[in-house]
């Protein structure tokens, strides 16, 4: 991948990506001086999530690199790099940002694609199981229900035609992220 690469190629590099990010996410990330108080904050950093060093690639247009990375998907949205930041940039809405961009590109993991597509089709990103239903009866626990109401799925399927979502989801060969 370009990320690993200790040489880099101009021409493997993407000038517009930054452009690309900040008009997904609808804030200037240009203000970032690479200080690093993001990623100080970070509980996903042992995993080895970086923010510092993944705006820097998308600042200089590694694009490849940043979409396929696994790592961008880590990110539990907990916003402490956002309020660590003295220069107000946002980087878990990069990572927005950046997701919405891989997504585009055919690039989410099947995970994440499986409870999509779960929760057009019952109204939940985890389906509930019989064995489930069963534990809870055994645990004196109300049922579930397998689906959610009709009225509910299809207020929901509304929203995911109108979002696009659905189609989204649908038209791309997608592939496991690497
Ligand atoms: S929002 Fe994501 S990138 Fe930011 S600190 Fe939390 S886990 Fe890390
Ligand atoms: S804290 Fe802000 S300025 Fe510092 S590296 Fe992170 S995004 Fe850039």
């Amino acid at each position: 991948m370009i990320e690993d690469s200790k040489t880099v190629n101009f021409d493997d590099l993407d000038p517009e990506f930054a452009q690309k990010v900040m008009e997904e996410m609808g804030e200037d990330i240009l203000a970032c001086f690479n200080c690093g108080c993001c990623t100080g904050g970070c509980p996903i950093v042992p995993w080895e999530m970086n923010m510092r060093k993944i705006i820097q690639k998308v600042i200089l247009g590694f694009t490849e690199g940043v979409l396929s990375s696994k790592i961008i998907w880590f990110c539990t949205e907990c916003k402490v790099c956002g309020e660590r930041c003295p220069q107000k940039v946002k980087p878990f809405e990069i990572i927005i940002a950046l997701r919405h961009l891989a997504i585009e590109k055919g690039i989410i993991p099947l995970v994440y694609r499986a409870m999509a597509l779960n929760l057009e089709k019952s109204g939940r990103v985890a389906e509930i199981s019989e064995a489930v239903e069963l534990r809870r009866e055994r645990l004196n626990i109300p049922e579930a229900g397998l689906t959610l109401p009709e009225k509910v799925i299809k207020e929901l399927k509304t929203i995911l035609t109108e979002t696009s979502f659905d189609r989204i989801l649908k038209e791309k060969d997608y592939k496991e992220e690497e």
